[in-house]
C-alpha cells in the first residue's frame, strides 16, 4: 500500500548547497512534468491517509502560483495531507501563507542550526532565512517546522545545535548527510537519540532511514521529477521506476526485499 509521495513540481532552485545530491547530480533541470495528471492517480487511489510533500529537487516558493492551483485541485479529498518545505529565502506574501494555513499544509523551513553552521553548507541565508521564519510567525501565530541536515561539524557540535532548536519549541527533522560531506547512519542514529532527549523530533516510521525511520523504498513512497517515478530522491541516479503518469495500482504491484532497517541505495 502506497502512502506518501514527493512530487517536484519545478526542478528549479535559487541555491546551491554543497551537499544539495540535486546538483551534485547535476539534476536540477527544468523539464515540464504533468502534476495534475499525478494528483488525479492520487485522488483515485487514495482512500486512507496519503501524505503527498511538495518537496525535493527545487525551491517550491518559486512557483508558489503552481503550488497554489495544485493544492486547490485536491483540496477536496479528505485522505490526502499535504506538507512542503522551502529553503525559507523567497518571500512570500501574507496572503499566500494564509493560503497554506488554510488549506492546512505543514510548511518546513530547511535550517541547519546556528548561523555558522547553517552558513557554511546554505549558501549564507541565514539571515534571511530567520527573517523570513519570524514573519511566519507573525502571520500564523506559530513557528514552522524545521528541516535540518545534519553533518559531521552538526556531531561536532550535537549541544550547540540542540540549544539553537530548543527556544522554538517547533518538530524538527533531522536528516542524515549524504554524499561526500555525508556521515553513517549509525552516527546518524546516535545523534538522533540524544536530540530527541531535549527536542521535539519528527522520526520517519516506514518511510527512510535518513529521516530515522525504515526504507520505505518500493513499498509505500515514491518520488516524482521530470517526467520520472523513482524509489526516492535519494534513487534519482538509479533508473526511473516508470513515467510520472504511471498509475498507483500499477506502482503498488512492485516489491523489493531487503532489510529495510537500512537504505536500499546503499545496499546496492
Ligand atoms: S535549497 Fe534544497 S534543492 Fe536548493 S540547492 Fe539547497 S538543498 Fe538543493
Ligand atoms: S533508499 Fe535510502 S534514501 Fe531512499 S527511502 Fe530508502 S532509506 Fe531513504
Amino acid at each position: 500500500m502506497i502512502d506518501r509521495i514527493c512530487i517536484s513540481i519545478n526542478n528549479k532552485c535559487n541555491l546551491k548547497c554543497t551537499y544539495c545530491h540535486f546538483h551534485e547530480k547535476d539534476f536540477v533541470k527544468n523539464e515540464d512534468m504533468d502534476v495534475i495528471k499525478i494528483l488525479t492517480n492520487v485522488k483515485e487511489y487514495a482512500k486512507r491517509t496519503f501524505k503527498i510533500g511538495f518537496v525535493g529537487n527545487g525551491e517550491p516558493f518559486l512557483d508558489f502560483k503552481l503550488l497554489r492551483k495544485y493544492l486547490e485541485y485536491i483540496e477536496d479529498n479528505e485522505f490526502i495531507k499535504t506538507y512542503t518545505i522551502t529553503n525559507g529565502t523567497i518571500p512570500i506574501t501574507p496572503k499566500d501563507i494564509e493560503f497554506l494555513e488554510e488549506h492546512r499544509v505543514n510548511v518546513g523551513f530547511s535550517l541547519d542550526g546556528y548561523k555558522d553552521l547553517h552558513n557554511v553548507n546554505r549558501c549564507n541565508t541565514f539571515d534571511v532565512v530567520m527573517e523570513n521564519i519570524e514573519k511566519y510567525k507573525t502571520f500564523t501565530g506559530h513557528y514552522p517546522t524545521f528541516n535540518a541536515t545534519v553533518g559531521k561539524k552538526t556531531l561536532e557540535n550535537l549541544h550547540r545545535v540542540i540549544d539553537f532548536f530548543k527556544p522554538f519549541g517547533a518538530k524538527i527533522t533531522f536528516s542524515r548527510m549524504i554524499g561526500f560531506k555525508g556521515i553513517t547512519l549509525e552516527e546518524y542514529r546516535m545523534f538522533i537519540n540524544e536530540a530527541e532527549k531535549h527536542l521535539q523530533i519528527r522520526k520517519g516510521l516506514l518511510d527512510c532511514t535518513m529521516y530515522g525511520g525504515k526504507c520505505g523504498a518500493g513499498k509505500n513512497n515514491y518520488f516524482f521529477t521530470n517526467k520520472k517515478v523513482y524509489y526516492c530522491g535519494n534513487c534519482i541516479d538509479l533508473s526511473p521506476v516508470d513515467d510520472s503518469s504511471v498509475s498507483l495500482f500499477e506502482l503498488e504491484k512492485i516489491s523489493l526485499n531487503f532489510n529495510r532497517d537500512y537504505c536500499y541505495k546503499e545496499s546496492l
